[in-house]
């Protein structure tokens, strides 16, 4: 039997190939199915019908019951082309103006396109429904190009919400208008509806009070009123959260009763030396967290767990401490960091952590030496080295570990999935030699010495590894941390089927950042502040945007800053430090050092000091043409002040250029530190297909009806049921889930294993 729904539309009447492929090319639309399943994005209300005298010019449509009075046909340059009663030639005709009525007014309609056949149906005395939307035009109103429909007219009767369905500029010049676009529906419904199977089960659709598959589709086209569209609308997010939900969670049940992980059930005697030495106890929050974390890794299953916190939350410690875990059992631990200075930062400070332990530890980058690589390598390999931190440098094949048994990924909304793929891969092998026990004891231990290990290459002796064909590596355990604050909504879909720790807690004598909003006309006044502050001991951030998007050009724009800056900081009471993409490692490190051993009063940079850098001292950060930043980039920024005991500034500073909604996000920055309310702000402006990560994640953020932004509450629901679900019937093979099982097995919720690269 052929199936109506998978027919392509050219055969659907009226469409034919050219409009066809007008719609696969605009909206990817092929078949009817296609065809139904693209929905209104909103709703005209034509229920309600307008005096002519109210009707004002700009606002939105209107619909107008009115009479025609007269019509008249000009040619080029406004000239009449004939009058009523004449023989008309319209190939000369432009446009149509008609002057309709009703009780309480006139309006002129006009028409520049099918302008014969409108014309020969608006006869004088006869009346219309219009609907349109008015504009003002030489001081009078007009309606161009309304919707004309006889009253109680198809249109009419069907109900009166239509939708409005998404369009472009091409289809529309292409002849597929809102109205062809309704009929389309119509007929492809028609053809359809009969054999649209239900995809949830009975007993879901009677637990969630769902409306039946059928009635939705109906309903999301052509409501029969607002209640029902009410319920078609609930119905059709509700599936589309419950099944993406329902699919990252069925992979995290089986791995989390499948897959097999690292025992790490000791805690070892170097984690008990780095945790007695800190200056400081841990917060609540980290305590927690390294409980949980504690937990997956005796779990016997292997983790994957997201840490979120804000800047400044005290990730670097937790991770310190999981990594010592692992080395604790014979393993070892990596480090990953987005960019060079970042890395640099985590090495310098992870080996102030490690200072009283035993253990090893290297630096790994794109600007690591050869010589220092080999040193690494065979480290790595003879297993000497406990922990390694860098970029993705450690990504590279040649960087073999012994035994990986803790990968943790920084800023992780970074890498690109496939670079996070390679990771993965690094585990170690069943085969390869169990990590034993007293192998620390083959390798004389260089206390507190964390620099790349210089003794002799070994080439791997002792514990070589060969990795059999088709063997594949236990994956270590992954923590992913990230310090921007990820929406909840969306957390719970990005990382579906990550387990999700949150240090929601800052160390203690944190102060709150005073942010303000300034215009060039303050700017002076700034200077005097930034002054003022100087004098008192304290250190500046100057921060300018990539504007370019050209290094050179960006670093040129940069520059002009610097000179403003040092033309009113100048020398020899002032000293302002540069810090740009540009410059060579050794250049960046001097300034950055000159920086933060207080050597410069100011430090000009582009955002490369976005994440990162800790300088306690610095107690006032400027965000030049701060319009041009995002929000989650803005609240990276302030998080870099108010690390030290002073009271710290924040101060935007926007041109006069400054659209609404660069507005409305600086005074959001102003209003709030809270970078999870930051986020979910920042989500319901832009959408979560904009924020930062989303795009990389390969995650089908961009749903047909549901929104991560406006659906918060809903996609709770939808993935506490899916658990539900789930924990009746993991693997879905109960007869009564039959349908989830084959849903699921469609295309569009093929959604890879993202535990597997992230
Ligand atoms: P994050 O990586 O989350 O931005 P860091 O790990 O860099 O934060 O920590 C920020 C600062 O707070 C560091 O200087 C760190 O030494 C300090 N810190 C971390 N944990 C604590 C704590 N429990 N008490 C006091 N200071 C802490
Ligand atoms: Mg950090």
């Amino acid at each position: 039997m052929a199936n109506e729904l998978n027919t392509s539309i050219q055969y659907l009447g009226g469409v034919g190939p050219k409009r066809a492929e007008l719609l696969r090319r605009e909206l990817g639309i092929e078949t009817l199915s296609d065809l139904i399943h693209l929905y209104p994005f909103r709703y005209i209300d034509r229920s309600g019908i307008v005096p002519i005298a109210q009707v004002a010019p700009d606002v939105a449509f209107v619909q107008i019951q009115a009479t025609v009075v007269s019509r008249t046909l000009y040619g080029p340059q406004s000239a009449v082309v004939s009058q009523e009663t004449n023989p008309i030639h319209w190939g000369a005709v432009k446009r149509l103006s008609v002057i309709v009525e009703d009780a309480s007014g006139r309006i002129e309609i006009v028409f520049f396109k099918g302008i014969r056949w409108n014309y020969q149906r608006l006869a004088p005395g006869s009346t219309f429904l219009f609907f349109g939307k008015p504009q003002g035009f030489n001081g009078r109103m007009n309606i161009v190009h309304p919707e004309v429909d006889v009253p109680q007219d198809g249109a009419m009767a069907q109900g009166t919400l239509t939708g409005v369905y998404p369009s472009t500029e091409k289809l529309k010049t292409g002849g597929i208008t809102g109205k062809v676009m309704c009929k389309m529906q119509a007929a492809a419904l028609s053809l359809c509806l009969p054999e649209i199977r239900e995809t949830l089960p009975d007993y879901v659709l009677r637990d969630n009070a769902l409306v039946p598959l059928q009635y939705a589709l109906r309903n999301i086209h052509f409501p029969k009123d607002s209640y029902a569209l009410q319920k078609a609308t609930y119905r059709l997010k509700f599936e589309e959260l419950f099944f993406l939900q329902l699919s990252l969670l069925k992979q995290k049940y089986i791995r989390s009763r499948g897959e097999r992980g690292l025992t790490m059930p000791k805690v070892g005697p170097d984690f008990h030396a780095c945790y007695n030495a800190l200056p400081y106890t841990l917060t609540g929050a980290q305590q927690r967290v390294i409980k949980e974390i504690r937990a997956d890794l005796t779990s016997g299953h292997q983790m994957n767990r997201l840490l979120q916190g804000d800047v400044g939350s005290g990730k670097t410690m937790v991770a310190v401490l999981s990594c010592l875990i692992a080395i604790g059992n014979g393993f070892q631990a990596c480090i990953m960091a987005p960019t060079e200075v970042l890395a640099q930062q985590h090495y310098a400070n992870i080996k102030k952590y490690l200072a009283p332990t035993s253990v090893q530890c290297a630096l790994l980058t794109g600007s690591t030496t050869q010589k220092e690589r080999r040193a690494i390598h065979a480290a790595l390999e003879d297993g000497s080295l406990g922990i390694l931190v860098g970029t993705h440098a450690l990504l590279e094949d040649n960087v073999v570990f012994r035994n990986l048994g803790l990968a943790v990924i920084d800023e992780q909304h970074r890498f690109g999935v496939d670079q996070r793929a390679k990771l993965w891969a690094k585990g170690p092998r069943p085969g390869s030699s169990a990590p034993s026990e007293n192998f620390a004891s083959l390798i004389p231990p260089q206390r507190s010495a964390c620099g790349p290990p210089v003794h002799e290459a070994t080439g791997g002796h002792g514990f070589p590894r060969e990795a059999a064909p088709g063997d594949a590596a236990i994956p270590p355990h992954v923590l992913v941390m990230t310090a921007t604050p990820i929406p909840r909504t969306l957390a719970m879909t990005l990382y579906g089927d990550l387990d999700v720790s949150v240090i929601d807690e800052m160390p203690p004598g944190r102060k709150p950042v005073q942010t303000m909003c300034i215009g060039q006309n303050r700017r002076a006044a700034m200077y005097k502040f930034m002054r003022d502050e100087i004098a008192r001991g304290r250190q500046v951030f100057v921060v300018f945007p990539l504007i370019f998007e050209s290094e050179k050009t960006d670093l040129q724009n940069l520059e002009k800053g610097y000179e403003d800056i040092v033309s009113a900081f100048p020398l020899p009471d002032y000293k302002v430090a540069i810090v740009h993409g540009q410059q060579s490692n050794e250049e960046k490190n001097f300034n950055m050092a000159a920086f933060v051993a207080g050597r410069a009063n100011i430090l000009v940079s582009t955002t490369v000091i976005e994440v990162g850098v800790d300088v306690p001292n610095a107690s006032v950060m400027v965000i030049e043409s701060a319009q041009r930043f995002g929000l989650s980039q803005l609240h990276q920024l302030r998080g870099r002040v108010g690390r030290g005991a002073e009271k710290s500034y924040c101060i935007l500073v926007k041109d006069v250029k400054t659209s609404k909604e660069a507005q409305e996000r600086l005074d959001l920055m102003c209003r709030t530190e809270d970078g999870f309310e930051i986020a979910e702000q920042d989500m319901k402006m832009r959408g979560p297909g904009d924020l930062e990560g989303t795009q990389q994640s390969g995650l089908p953020i961009n749903l047909a009806i549901a929104s991560l932004a406006k659906d918060g509450t809903l996609l709770m629901q939808a993935r506490v049921y899916a658990d539900r679900v789930l924990d009746a019937d993991p693997g879905l093979q109960e007869p009564r889930n039959e349908l989830l099982l084959k849903e699921l097995r469609k295309d569009k919720y093929d959604i890879k294993d993202y535990s597997k690269i992230s």
